[in-house]
């Protein structure tokens, strides 16, 4: 359940509201929703009825949700959330392509990607510079200059950045860099990240964990989307299976799911989500086919020569014929 409040009224009307609901035993979280203040009510129903409720002055009408994650269902929220970045509409009727390279690796060579992912028609250049990698003593990202790099690359080439946060500590930094906030499979369940990431104004890409449920992907949403940040969009990256041939297993599933449980935009990464560069192509149009909104790819000049993930990374020529067929699939279900 919850409780939209009207929204002229103040602080202090808001407190002693909230007083008479702990007084009759409801607890509620307060958030915010764009400029809509709202209760989000806790457990059980109290000592008031929903009627009651619905008739208090400061209410302006409560929503039902029966669902353990509450505003990133669509039964908070009637009309899907589109995400925008100055131009770039992620969750419209636009697909949008975020492209680059698993890391970011040299200045010389970030900016010759992102001239080829803008020449190949992508919005957002991605890369990290803070990398999650299985072992330590594998290459862990440049750090502060790969960010530095990352953003004067996308500049540049007149392209929007994602880029990946590990570390609470690093949000303040990378928020300087970033246009989007990529939250990895790896930290899906990273409460106190997503916390306060919850806290920013930036979106946030939310990876579904490798393990994950769309259940608790949902939820680890609801703990961003609770802090007041609405810009949420989710990523469908692969799951692990039996499968061998390849790294990860593609859940299309998840897109047609998650778009018919949730208002929020949903992306899909079929570079890990395959791990084999061969496999790419297909797997995207697949993913546009099935209602993504968008794709994250990596891709790279020379990609055997990738510092990290160079078997699931395609060169910009194989970019190039990508977004021309995601073009064409797009206008088939009509998208643009
Ligand atoms: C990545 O995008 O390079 C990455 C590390 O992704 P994931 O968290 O899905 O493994
Ligand atoms: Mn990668």
């Amino acid at each position: 359940m919850i409780i939209k409040l009207k929204n002229e009224i103040t602080l202090s009307q808001e407190k002693s509201f909230r007083q008479l609901l702990v007084d009759k035993r409801i607890e509620v979280i307060p958030t915010v929703a764009g400029n809509q203040k709202l209760f989000v009510v806790v457990g059980r129903f109290g000592e008031l009825s929903k009627r009651e409720i619905r008739a208090h002055p400061l209410v302006a009408t409560i929503l039902e949700v029966d669902r353990p994650y509450k505003l990133a269902s669509k039964l908070a929220r009637r009309q899907k959330t589109v995400v925008h970045l100055n131009g770039v509409k992620i969750g419209s009727n636009e697909t949008v392509i975020m492209a680059g390279p698993c890391s970011v690796e040299t200045k010389s060579l970030i900016n010759e990607i992102a001239k080829g992912v803008k020449s190949a028609g992508c919005q957002i250049l991605r890369g990290g510079a803070y990398k999650p990698r299985t072992g330590p003593y594998d290459f862990q990202g440049l750090g502060k200059i790969g960010l530095h790099f990352l953003k004067e690359a996308a500049i540049n080439s007149g392209l929007k950045v994602i880029t990946e946060i590990m570390d609470i500590r690093d949000i303040e930094l990378v928020e300087k860099y970033t246009d989007i906030f990529q939250v990895g499979t790896r930290n899906m369940q990273n409460y106190p990240l997503l916390r306060e990431l919850g806290k920013s104004r930036k979106p946030v890409l939310l990876k579904r964990g490798m393990w994950a449920t769309y259940k608790e992907l949902l939820l680890a949403a609801e703990y961003i989307l609770l802090g007041g940040n609405e810009k949420v969009i989710l990523c469908e990256r692969g799951i692990r299976t039996h499968v061998p041939e390849t790294r990860f297993t593609l859940d299309l599933n998840a897109v047609a799911y998650l778009k018919h449980e949730s208002h929020l935009p949903v992306i899909v990464d079929p570079s890990h989500g395959t791990g084999r560069a061969n496999l790419v192509r297909a797997m995207s149009r697949a993913a546009i086919a099935a209602g993504a909104d968008g794709l994250l790819i990596e891709t790279h000049i020379d990609p055997r020569k990738s510092f990290s993930d160079a078997d699931q990374t395609i060169s910009i020529q194989e970019l190039k014929k990508l977004v021309k067929e995601i073009k064409n699939v797009a206008h088939a279900i009509g998208r643009s």
